[in-house]
């Protein structure tokens, strides 16, 4: 058995922006599935997956992220083993267009965790790994959005999951034929940020865990609520301790995430047999998976 979810965003998606969503987010099953299908890992497939969204300008992740209140792009992405129990993260990047590569390279490559701006930078230069320039990317949509917003309110995390306001973070779980399980997420924030903001994405335990054991988790929406209920770990947990499959253990976070901090977000989750389960309390969140014992990829918006 292998299988692969992804997901690209829990939000008000507009109708007008169904499509693009969901042509996203099934190339990056198509990404990861060709690896994966193959013999590839795990933590392979989630990379692939993730890259794939964070080059498609429709997300807020890599090019065509969110700017922040400075006029600049700073990315957060995690990946986790959940085999291994190795991790690796960083937080408010600039200048590097797949952030979930560096994640993986910090992994794998030094016994660190997450490193944070420039030092993440700096890790990249060393391991080979390419930057580029801000305006790479920056795309003309996200330009018109921070002109608008200039001005015109103080920032707010939370107000930013009420209304319209996308919240494209994407993120990926898949299970290899050796039963390893990985998680990442990937993300360039909220709409204005203040620049050194950092959501629940690149956090370990918030926005991305796996045990290949029990399963793995990637989130979207409200990053501070995110944070305060720890939410993938929460999931984890829901199901190591109580046994809850994994439809149960999705909806109880999402409750827990609105009861305890009256926040919005998406859950993807695959248990420990590679069982896909999704759940979320915005009015759309866009995802796609597949299992071996699947016909078809599943695409929904
Ligand atoms: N959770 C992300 C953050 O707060 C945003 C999102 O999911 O869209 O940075």
């Amino acid at each position: 058995m292998v299988s692969l979810i992804v997901h690209g965003g829990a939000w008000n998606i507009p109708t007008e922006m169904v499509e693009a969503h969901r042509t996203g987010v099934a190339a990056a099953l198509r990404e990861g599935w060709k690896l994966l299908s193959h013999g590839g890992s795990a933590v392979q497939a989630v990379e692939a997956a993730i890259r794939c969204m964070e080059d498609d300008p429709t997300f807020d992740a890599g090019r065509g992220s969110f700017v922040n209140a400075l006029g600049e792009i700073e990315l957060d992405a995690s990946i986790m083993n959940g085999s291994t129990m190795r991790c690796g993260a960083v937080a408010s990047v600039q200048n590097i267009r797949n952030p979930i590569t560096v994640a993986r390279a910090i992994m794998e490559k030094s016994d660190m965790v997450l490193l944070t701006g420039i030092g993440a930078v700096r890790f990249a230069k060393e391991h080979q790994l390419p930057t580029c320039k801000n305006d790479d990317l920056l795309v003309g949509r996200e330009l018109q959005r921070w002109k608008q917003i200039q001005g015109q309110r103080k920032f707010s995390a939370k107000d930013a999951f009420r209304g319209t306001v996308p919240s494209d973070t994407v993120g990926a779980v898949a299970m290899d034929a050796n039963g390893i399980i990985a998680a990442g997420t990937s993300t360039g924030g909220t709409p204005n940020k203040p620049p050194g903001r950092v959501g629940d994405s690149p956090l370990i335990g918030c926005g991305t865990y796996a045990d290949s054991t029990i399963g793995g988790v990637s989130c979207s929406g409200w990053g501070e609520g995110i944070i305060a209920v720890s939410l993938a770990k929460s999931v984890i947990d829901k199901m190591e301790m109580t046994g809850a499959d994994g439809d149960a253990a999705a909806a109880y976070g999402i409750q827990r995430l609105a009861s305890k901090v009256d926040g919005l977000g998406g859950i993807v989750l695959l248990d420990r047999n590679g069982r896909p389960s999704v759940a979320y309390n915005t009015p759309r969140m866009a995802r796609a998976y597949r299992t071996s014992e699947m016909k078809s990829d599943v695409i929904e918006v």
